[in-house]
């Protein structure tokens, strides 16, 4: 069975002080949660010392970028070995505001994922179309183009060190969730293709998360999707009772 993945993305917010506060807040009310993997991505800076806070605890840290040289005269840049330095066991790869903002590519996402897996880091991999795309029909050639594309030259074994996170652009910090209907359908899609790929065993394995305005009084119904195996939550992150109520959504 596929254990859920919920992850809070903290995106350009918190100083290292608010963040070791938000986690330290976040602690207790997750303590007891079992069988679910909890994760959370401050920004690069509060990385060390979330870390530090977090430590025994049964939070896991992630970096929302990376680059995919090891080192060099790359300024600017921080390679996966200094995330996981750094304490993270995860990265975000390609968030749609990285695609938007940042020009990454389907091609710079493959590279990144690929360092980051080689580095011993989970790589959370996002794809997602734009209202427009979807307007025009076109959200399964998009998300074909981007799942095809950012897992280009991946093994079967490299697989099992990456997740799959389905944002629909026009979903993000929106407040407009993908009905639980329409994220299931896309990501029936994703694990279809994923077992066209790579096989049908990679496909069952590989967990594939739901972001877009999740919240605690819509998690449960989006996790009870049978292809939803976790969230990725950016605002509601922000907050440790309601990224802690995301978290226990079973409860
Ligand atoms: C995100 O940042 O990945 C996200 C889904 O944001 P929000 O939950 O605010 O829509």
């Amino acid at each position: 069975m596929r254990t859920p993945l919920i992850a809070g993305n903290w995106k350009l917010f918190k100083t290292i002080g608010e963040a070791t506060a938000l986690v330290n807040d976040l602690k207790p009310l997750v303590a007891s949660t079992s069988g679910v993997e909890i994760v959370v991505a401050p920004v690069f800076t509060a990385l060390s010392r979330v870390s530090e806070a977090m430590a025994g605890s049964n939070i896991h840290l992630a970096a929302q970028n990376c680059y995919w040289e090891e080192e060099g005269a790359f300024t600017g840049e921080v390679a996966p070995k200094l995330l996981k330095d750094a304490g993270c066991s995860h990265v975000i790869i390609g968030h749609s505001e990285r695609r938007q903002y940042f020009g990454e590519t389907d091609g710079t996402v493959n590279k990144k994922a690929k360092a980051a897996i080689a580095a011993g880091l989970t790589a959370i991999v996002c794809v997602g179309e734009t209202l427009a795309e979807r307007e025009a029909d076109k959200t399964f050639a998009v998300i074909e183009t981007q799942v095809t594309g950012g897992l280009e030259g991946f093994s079967v074994e490299s697989l099992t060190h990456a997740v799959i996170a389905y944002e629909p652009v026009w979903a993000i910090g929106t407040g407009k969730t993908a009905s639980d209907a329409q994220a299931q359908e896309v990501h029936a899609v994703i694990r279809g293709l994923v077992a066209k790929l790579f096989g049908q065993a990679a496909a069952d394995g590989i967990r594939i998360l739901y972001g877009g305005s999740v919240k605690p009084d819509n998690v449960k119904g989006l996790m009870a999707q049978t292809d939803i195996d976790g969230a990725l939550v950016g605002g509601a992150s922000l907050k440790a009772d309601s990224f802690a109520a995301i978290v226990n959504f079973a409860a």
